[in-house]
This record gives C-alpha cells, sequence and structure tokens, in this order.
C-alpha cells in the first residue's frame, strides 16, 4: 500500500501557465527566491497517496480548482481535515505523501514544473530550509496573522506553522522523581552518568532543540553540554524517539528526551506505560516547542487555493483536530486540548521565534559533530 513517489515526468508540464500565474502572484506578493543544499527529516513513514494529478494545458491557472499538497504527514492524519475543506470550498486537494526530505528533493528537482502548490511538513528547521531553497513563495495573510502568533511563522510569510509539539525529558519513575529533573542542560550533569538515552543528532527535532540551546545559552556552553550528554549515554543513540521511549520502559535507561506526541501515540495505546513526562526549564527558558506547518510552492499554479488551504488548517474548526489527530498542540490560542495533552498538565514554552531553528541549523549539526555526539 506504500510506494516511493517517483519524481514527475518533466514531459507533461504546465511551464506557460505555472510562469505566468507566479509572475501575476509574485508582483502581488514579490516573491523571493534564494538557494542552499537540502536537509534530511525522519519522521513520517513514506507513504504516497495515489499518483499525481495534471490539470489540462489549456485551462487557465485556478479553473479547475484543484490544489496538489506535497506531505510528510500520514496520509491519516491529514486528509480527513483535507476532505473537509473540500467539502466547504468545493476546492479538491491532491494528496502525495512522503518523507520530508524526498519531498524538498522532488520540489527542487521539479522546479517551475512542479505540480505542487502546497508543501505540508513537520519542523521548522525543515520549513526554513524549504524556504532557504527558495521552494516556498511569500504570502500576507490576516486570517493566518490573527490565528497563528508571530513566533510560530516564518516573518517573511514563506511558512506558517499550524500545530505545535514540545520536545522535552521523560524518566522512569520507579528510578527517578521528578524533584530530580530540571532542564536539558543538567542531563549532563555526570549524576545521569550511563542513565540517558537519546535519538540520534541526525533528526531534525534534536539539530532544532540544540539550535534553541546556542541561541540560550551560547555556543560554548552548548557544546559543554553535549559533551556531557554524550558521556551520559547509557547505549547507542536511537533512529527515533518511539524505541528510546521504550528502552526507558524497558530499564535500559532511566531519562531521556522525545517528542510530546511520540509518547501521545504510545500512551494512548498504553495506558499504563511506565514512563512519566517531565516539563524541562520551567524555570528557565521554557520546555522547547517547534511546529509542523505548511508553506505555498514558489512555482505553485493555484497559491490562492493553496493559501485558503492553510487558513482553513488554521481555523477554530480544524484546529483542535489537526492538532489532536496527531497528539499535538493547537497552535492557535483558545483551541481546547485533548483531555490526553490536558492530563500532561499546563507548561510555559520557550518563546523563542521557530525560525531561528533554521538559521541555526548549521552551527548545530557542526557543534555536536563537534562534540561526538553520533
Ligand atoms: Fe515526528
Amino acid at each position: 500500500m506504500s510506494l516511493n513517489a517517483p519524481v514527475a515526468p518533466l514531459s507533461f508540464v504546465r511551464p506557460v501557465k505555472a510562469t505566468l500565474s507566479v509572475a501575476i502572484f509574485s508582483l502581488m506578493l514579490g516573491l523571493v527566491g534564494c538557494n542552499k543544499a537540502e536537509t534530511p527529516e525522519q519522521n513520517a513513514d513514506a507513504t504516497t497517496a495515489g499518483a499525481e494529478t495534471e490539470a489540462a494545458d489549456t485551462a487557465p491557472a485556478n479553473s479547475e480548482h484543484v490544489v496538489t499538497a506535497y506531505s510528510s504527514h500520514h496520509e491519516q492524519s491529514v486528509k480527513p481535515l483535507l476532505d473537509k475543506f473540500t467539502e466547504e470550498t468545493g476546492i479538491k486537494v491532491e494528496l502525495v505523501t512522503d518523507k520530508s526530505g524526498p519531498l524538498m528533493a522532488r520540489l527542487k528537482a521539479e522546479g517551475k514544473n512542479t505540480p505542487a502548490d502546497l508543501l505540508m511538513t513537520v519542523d521548522a528547521g525543515n520549513l526554513w530550509q524549504a524556504a532557504d531553497q527558495g521552494l516556498l513563495q511569500p504570502v500576507s495573510s490576516s486570517i493566518l496573522d490573527a490565528n497563528v502568533p508571530a513566533k510560530y511563522r516564518d516573518p517573511e510569510g514563506h511558512w506558517t506553522g499550524l500545530s505545535l509539539r514540545a520536545r522535552t525529558i521523560f524518566y522512569d519513575p520507579s528510578k527517578v522523581s521528578a524533584d530530580q529533573l530540571s532542564t536539558y542542560a543538567d542531563l549532563a550533569d555526570p549524576k545521569w552518568k550511563g542513565k540517558l538515552c537519546l535519538r540520534t543528532s541526525k533528526s531534525v527535532y534534536n539539530q532544532s532543540l540544540v539550535a534553541s540551546m546556542i541561541e540560550h545559552l551560547g555556543e560554548e556552553k552548548t557544546e559543554q553540554v553535549i559533551r556531557g550528554w554524550v558521556a551520559n549515554l547509557a547505549t547507542d543513540v536511537f533512529s527515533d524517539d518511539t524505541n528510546m521511549l521504550k528502552a526507558i520502559a524497558a530499564g535500559q535507561c532511566e531519562v531521556g528526551l522525545s517528542n510530546s506526541y511520540y509518547y501521545g501515540r504510545i500512551v494512548a495505546k498504553e495506558p499504563n506505560f511506565p514512563v512519566k513526562i517531565f516539563w524541562a526549564n520551567q524555570d528557565t527558558t521554557g520546555t522547547h516547542v517547534n511546529v509542523s506547518g505548511a508553506g505555498v510552492t514558489a512555482y505553485s499554479d493555484n497559491p490562492e487555493d493553496a493559501l485558503k488551504v492553510i487558513e482553513f488548517l488554521s481555523s477554530d474548526k480544524a484546529q483542535g483536530l489537526y492538532a489532536s489527530a496527531n497528539k499535538e498542540y493547537p497552535v492557535k490560542q483558545g483551541i481546547d486540548e485533548s483531555d490526553l495533552l490536558k492530563s500532561w498538565g499546563k507548561f510555559r514554552q520557550d518563546d523563542i521565534g521557530v525560525q531561528k531553528f533554521g538559521a541555526l541549523q548549521t552551527k548545530a549539526i557542526q557543534l555536536m559533530d563537534k562534540a561526538g555526539y553520533k
């Protein structure tokens, strides 16, 4: 049921239409393009939802009211919402799902011939990379301005956060009490020697967390912390957060870092899962939060409808569902969280603008490498 999405052949594209509509829309919005290398992402399983569709070459832009979305979210978590959008607006959405890295590589390879109007992916680090590679176009929307706090959006409008995830500390309550825990940096203390489990530094989630630490603590102190983490590892780094959490449950380690929704997914199935959540840095900078989000592609031939999809996903109606389908937090203030999330208690979030994670990503990767974090 899952296929790797092939790169669209370049022969059946709409160069004139795409160029024209982009040119017109760019005049309205001021298209910014830049360039850079790509980034890996390792979150969602690669599932491809059907073949991409092509608008007829002769049709003027927007006449068919179809938006093609490239998404790194699981199809089952995002499709019901897109269906709801179609129901309300009559605008169809063709969904193509794959991991973030391949989707961005594909967008880059397709260039102005891409069928994609929308990129939906996780982590501000990835969204920033997509914008930096010139794959997204800036939009301005009073709806997004009202619904999404500025710290969760690109200041230039290339992408918008649509749900929130916290990356925080998890622990084995049979061996650790909450009052022994405090900050990310404290996990570098020798008292945790042989007790810490971590996911690989190749995860964009860890790159973003370390980027936030560089912003708060400076490079030198952050490097010391990473060296301390590495010295405290109970075992080799994990390829994903779920296995790291299971290692805590299995007694292999006592503390670790994970995104909140991976824990939520396990606990939803296994309410007695013997691991607890601890909100990091509550007395200092607040717990690290990141976004999943979306942006209109640079060469979309239907940017107006693509923006409507993003606006819809930021609305009251969609926010609760969009976030809870993935065990995430709504990005819009005042939306009710699910009972599961409420049971974890309120926490203070780090106030840092998430676009910083992208800007400091290269530095974070270099620093982790230097500190011996695999
Ligand atoms: Fe993830």
